[in-house]
């Protein structure tokens, strides 16, 4: 194990399900329990080896059955890296597909991850083909963050999409991308009030008070039909927060991340929150017992 993956080991349970499907699926029943949907991720970006790539969407594939199984109200994420994108566009979209169909014939949803900037163009254009051939069980995630999302969007409402909207997770280039946390929150919330003014099928996914407020704010004023609008947040991250949107009525689901690969995903919730890094440090000095099982990464 890394030196990195031993600091940030005992910091990744609180973000990770565990390492096996079982433990994604024993995270998904106990929030849905407690009134929450669900959207799981299996770890993994990319990958450098076709085999990689299919075993990936194999394991989805997998799961989708035992979500389907289950009757859980679940979807699945899926990151176009993970599927083979750096093998060829042609290559990553055979899988995406694969998958997708594999998940729509049981009834699952399919939301498709947007990760750097150099893969916008790659994942808006899979996004359509599937939104094509799938239409409205499709999802895809757009990042308030870049400068281009306001036109990227222009395109989704014109295509009926459903969109997941996030700040981005990504670091990027003043050039390309809003920069002041001041600037994100008002294009996040430009672009909420446009998919919500067009009906589109909307998930706020954040966990910042500010944006919550406004947002509710624009589905009350703008009279968003319930059944279009739903919050989204990731495991571990303001349970708070997760707890009270519920309270007050409206569907939260929440972001269930597992599997070995959990290096990558955990490492941009620290670069979100660098304080962890202490905690890390100080959960080394002051060991205590693992609550999730979770192994160090495969490689
Ligand atoms: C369901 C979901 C799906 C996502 N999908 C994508 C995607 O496809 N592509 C992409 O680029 N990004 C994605 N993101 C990540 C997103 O872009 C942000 O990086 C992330 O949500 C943090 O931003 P925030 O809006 O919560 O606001 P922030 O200002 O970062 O956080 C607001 C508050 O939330 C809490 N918080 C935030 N992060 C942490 C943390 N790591 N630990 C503890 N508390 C924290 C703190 O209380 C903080 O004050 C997704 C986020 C969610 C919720």
């Amino acid at each position: 194990m890394s030196v990195l993956s031993r600091l940030l080991f005992p910091l990744a349970r609180r973000f990770i399900a565990g390492n096996t499907v079982e433990d994604a699926l024993a995270a998904a029943r106990t929030l849905h329990a407690r009134g929450f949907a669900s959207i799981l991720d299996f770890l993994g970006e990319h990958v450098r080896r076709e085999e990689d790539a299919k075993t990936a969407a194999r394991a989805y594939e997998a799961l989708v059955e035992r979500l389907a199984a289950d009757g859980l109200d679940a979807m699945i994420a899926l990151k176009p890296t993970h599927l083979g994108l750096e093998l060829g566009e042609a290559f990553c979209l055979g899988l995406l597909e694969t998958v997708t169909g594999h998940a729509v014939l049981r009834g699952i949803r399919v939301g498709i991850d947007m990760e750097d900037s150099s893969t916008t163009d790659a994942a808006l254009a899979a996004y359509r083909r599937l939104n094509g051939k799938f239409p409205g069980s499709v999802q895809i995630a757009l990042q308030a963050r870049l400068k281009r999302s306001a036109a990227d969007l222009s395109g989704l409402i014109a295509e009926g999409a459903s969109v997941r909207l996030v700040k981005g997770a990504y670091k990027e280039p003043a050039t390309i991308a809003y920069t002041r946390m001041r600037e994100i929150r008002k294009n996040f919330l430009d672009l909420l009030e446009r998919l919500l003014r067009e009906g589109r099928d909307t998930a706020v996914a954040t966990h910042d008070a500010v944006l919550l407020r406004e947002a509710k704010e624009r589905v009350r004023r703008l009279n968003a039909p319930p059944e279009k609008v739903e919050f989204q947040m990731l495991l571990g991250i303001r349970p708070d927060l997760q707890h009270r949107l519920l309270a007050e009525g409206y569907r939260v689901r929440i972001y269930i991340p597992f599997g070995a690969e959990w290096l990558p995903y955990t490492l941009r919730r620290v670069r979100e929150r660098p304080w962890y890094l202490w905690l890390a440090l100080r959960s080394i000095l002051h060991p205590h017992p693992y609550r999730r099982t979770i192994s160090s990464p495969a490689r």
